[in-house]
């Protein structure tokens, strides 16, 4: 990578003009999701300080993007007020692949930006049914305010990989899969080809986020749903972590951390949250704790899991109800505010850093602290 350093530019308050890519929808709330996000900006921006600015040129493995972009590496320093003493998320040198990311709505897309306001570079991987409207939309523009970081410059993607999780080689690919005109385009997406091409690519990586889920019965109650649909739950939403480090791990580097993405619905009965998502939110938790243990005693990696609260994300409004489990939770949470996608973005910013080096096995609540009320005896708003 070319890099150009022009460090000692210091940002003061960022206000972009944002679309905000949470979509967040309560009909309650008293402040607009775009009012939150700016102030919410303006507070960090305050904080933070352009570190040093580098044009990507795209010595790597050319990919299927091709635009032009810069990145700025950024980290916490010097504020307005004076110097901060504090703890900065500094993942500079770092590289990330990030798994489920195909818009600018879900948790990946917040994730990617936080580690990208922290220094990392960004690697995605994309369900290849959706890649061909995912890179198009990037390479038109059509995301650009969606990308603006904290000190105002652009989070840029340095390479976007097609990714179907649920299968782990060529082998495992069925023929009418193979034969789709959804996949037909596009090669090398199953989980081992992913990693050998970014192995090829960039050598290694140093964090793993799994940020992606599919039950293709969510909308039937677990009575109803049929083994197929149960099983694909899990093969989507869990076993696709597990197979993704497990590939990945020879080529992470050690101390480096991953993190996917729970729902509470693991351990509290949320009525509508079905087709055994519920049971693969179970499975990718408990496998959290072991694979902590697997992969820490292995390989030095971390291995946690964030329970995040409800946001309006493609994949949710598949569940039918998200706009009411959005405003149950700004009703009912301890903290009566809005989720921010960013929010729990930049708590994956922490959990993956080094000032996270003792967390691992961990689910962390982000989620205005939702999980500590006692949501199966009085959650009316949820009794679909
Ligand atoms: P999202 O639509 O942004 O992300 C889901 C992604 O999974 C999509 O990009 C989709 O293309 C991808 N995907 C689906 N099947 C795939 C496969 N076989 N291979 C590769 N990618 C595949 O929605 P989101 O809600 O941000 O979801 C991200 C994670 O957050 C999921 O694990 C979800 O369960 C979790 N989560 C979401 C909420 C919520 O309310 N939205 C709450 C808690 C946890």
């Amino acid at each position: 990578m070319a890099s150009t350093a022009a460090t000692g530019f210091k940002m003061t308050v960022v206000k972009p003009n944002v679309t905000s890519p949470c979509r967040m929808f309560s009909s309650r709330s008293p402040i607009s999701v775009l009012e939150l996000k700016e102030a919410a900006q303006a507070k960090i921006a305050s904080s933070w300080h352009i570190s040093s600015f580098q044009p990507i040129s795209r010595s790597c493995t050319p990919g299927p993007m091709n635009f032009n972009a810069f990145v700025t590496r950024a980290m916490a320093g010097e504020s307005d007020k004076g110097s901060v003493p504090g703890l900065p998320i500094d993942l500079r040198g770092k590289r990330a692949f990030i798994a489920g990311v195909a818009d600018d709505n879900g948790y990946g897309w917040a994730i990617a930006k936080s580690l990208a306001a922290a220094g990392a570079e960004i690697l995605v991987g994309t369900w290849v049914p959706a890649l061909n409207i995912f890179e198009t939309s990037l390479r038109r523009g059509k995301f650009d305010e969606s990308r603006v970081l904290p000190n105002g410059s652009l989070m840029e993607i340095t390479k976007v990989y097609p990714l179907d999780a649920v299968y782990d080689g060529p082998e495992d690919v069925p023929d009418d899969v193979k034969k789709n005109k959804r996949y037909a385009g596009s090669s090398n997406w199953t989980v081992k080809e992913v990693v050998e091409s970014v192995k090829n690519d960039f050598g290694s990586i140093d964090i793993l986020v799994h940020s992606l889920a599919n039950g293709p019965e969510v909308s039937k109650p677990l009575l109803e749903t049929s083994r197929y649909g149960y099983l694909a739950a899990v093969s989507a939403s869990s076993y696709s972590f597990v197979s993704l480090l497990k590939h990945f791990l020879p080529i992470m580097n050690p101390g480096g951390a991953t993190i996917s993405l729970t729902y509470i619905a693991s351990e509290r009965t949320i009525p509508g949250y079905g087709g055994g998502m519920s049971s693969a939110k179970a499975a990718l938790e408990s496998d959290t704790r072991v694979l902590a243990f697997e992969a820490g005693k292995k390989a030095q990696i971390r291995v946690n899991t964030i329970s995040a609260g409800p946001l309006g994300s493609r994949a949710a409004k598949a569940i039918g109800f998200i706009e009411k489990m959005i405003d149950y939770s700004y009703a009912n949470a301890p903290l009566q505010k809005e989720l921010l996608a960013d929010e729990v973005g930049n708590a994956a910013a922490f959990l993956v850093s080094p000032l996270a080096s003792a967390v691992t096995g961990s689910v962390v609540y982000v989620d205005n602290g939702l999980n500590i009320m006692g949501l199966a005896g009085d959650s009316p708003t949820l009794a679909v």
